[in-house]
C-alpha cells in the first residue's frame, strides 16, 4: 500500500471579501479567483474557473482574512451604491 501525503505550506484562509480601495474609497468585492491566464479558451469564454493556470485565494495564495489585500482590478466587483453593509456583502461574493 502506498500512502501519499500532500503537504502544503500554511496559508491564510478566506476566499471572498468586501472592502474599500485604499486611498480611493470605492467599495469593491473580491471573489475567490485571484487570477488566470486570460488567454486560453476557458478564459476567453468567461470560464476562468476551468483555466489550467488559475490562481485561487485561500488555496494557491494567502486568503482574504487579512487587513489589506492586493487584487487585480479585472477581478473586482463594484459595490458602490448597494444599500447593504460592506461586511454583509462579503459572503455574496461567492455568487459573483
Ligand atoms: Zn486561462
Amino acid at each position: 500500500m502506498v500512502i501519499r501525503l500532500y503537504i502544503r505550506k500554511l496559508i491564510v484562509l478566506g476566499h471572498q471579501i468586501a472592502g474599500k480601495v485604499d486611498k480611493v474609497g470605492d467599495r469593491v468585492g473580491l471573489t475567490w479567483l485571484y487570477g488566470s491566464c486570460s488567454s486560453c479558451e476557458h478564459c476567453l469564454n468567461g470560464l476562468e474557473n476551468y483555466c489550467l493556470d488559475i490562481v485561487r485565494t485561500g488555496w494557491d495564495l494567502d486568503g482574504r482574512y487579512a487587513e489589506y489585500e492586493v487584487a487585480h482590478e479585472d477581478y473586482e466587483v463594484p459595490l458602490n451604491g448597494i444599500p447593504l453593509k460592506t461586511e454583509d456583502l462579503a459572503p455574496l461574493m461567492r455568487l459573483a
